[in-house]
């Protein structure tokens, strides 16, 4: 059986007894980092043996762990910080469980993006995960640019030396004045939240440069309704959305929300454009 076991992302005290329950019964703890889980271990006592599972050997190992649970070995599986299978390795090694039949369950703990939403004082009732943007290029500007159309909070993980790079990207793309939770050092004893626009943002990182670990909340950029949304910017917003992989269907019904028109109309109009 795999066992996803969440772990501290900051604060000792967030590590559950069930946790450490978990991670001193289970045969064998797959994690990304040995040195640094063997650390964890240690300030809590548990002694277990370790398997390195990491991006760079996952399809190599990944297999060798099925067959260790399919001989009856439980296997823990942990990341450096957080839930596994947030921006971290797990999301493989669950669906290679699930088709090799094997149980699965969690013991759940902090998650960075989470921590971050509840603190942000944005909408939380519907919310957009994107993690990190890609590095650079043509595939982080197709990002930006897709941001633009979330209707929701949105929660991004950034690294602080290029948090400024982001800021400015995101102004260029029209979210200048949409509100932000800038969090910081999460459960750490440097905990902060800023809640400023993200033009705010960027007069206060200039200043201060940004230092440790941040996950971005943001709010959407105001969406065009109706009568106010031109047909150029409908037709680009059908267009970026049929790129994106997204069906007809779904593009539809987007489209329909957004601009308050029939879904029906919309979908025999969106067959003709995308001919
Ligand atoms: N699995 C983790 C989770 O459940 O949140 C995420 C791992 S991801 C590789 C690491 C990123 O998460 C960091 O670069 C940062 O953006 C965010 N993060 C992790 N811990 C954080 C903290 N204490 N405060 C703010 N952001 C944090």
């Amino acid at each position: 059986m795999l066992y996803l076991v969440g772990t501290p992302i900051g604060n000792m005290g967030d590590f559950s007894s069930r946790a450490q329950e978990v991670l001193s019964s289970v045969d064998v703890i797959a994690c990304e980092d040995t040195r640094r889980t063997g650390l964890l271990l240690q300030q809590f006592g548990i002694e277990n043996k370790l398997f390195a599972y990491h991006e760079h050997n996952k399809s190599a190992k990944g297999p060798v762990l099925v067959d260790m649970m399919k001989k009856g070995l439980d296997v823990a599986l942990v990341s450096d910080a957080g839930m596994p299978s947030i921006n971290d390795p797990g999301e493989d090694l669950v669906k290679l469980c699930i088709e090799n039949e094997l149980d699965v369950t969690a013991v759940p703990g902090p998650v960075a993006a989470i921590t971050a939403l509840v603190l942000s004082g944005l909408d939380t009732t519907k919310f957009h995960y994107e993690g990190f943007l890609p590095s650079e290029g043509g595939p982080r500007r197709k990002r930006l640019e897709a941001l633009k159309s979330i209707p929701e909070t949105m929660i991004i993980y950034e690294a602080p030396h290029r948090l400024m790079k982001l800021i400015g990207e995101l102004q260029k793309n029209g979210f200048g004045g949409c509100k932000a939770a800038f969090c910081r050092e999460l459960t750490k004893k440097y905990e902060e939240v800023l809640r400023l626009t993200v033009d705010e943002a960027n007069e206060h990182f200039t200043n201060t440069p940004p230092k440790g670990e941040f996950v971005i909340c943001l709010e959407p950029v105001p969406q065009k309704k109706g009568e106010d949304m031109s047909q150029e910017d409908m037709d680009d917003m059908i267009r970026r959305l049929s790129e994106e992989g997204m069906s007809t269907k779904d593009i539809a019904k987007e489209v329909a929300s957004i601009t308050g028109r029939n879904k029906k109309e919309i979908y025999s109009y969106i067959l003709n454009l995308l001919q």
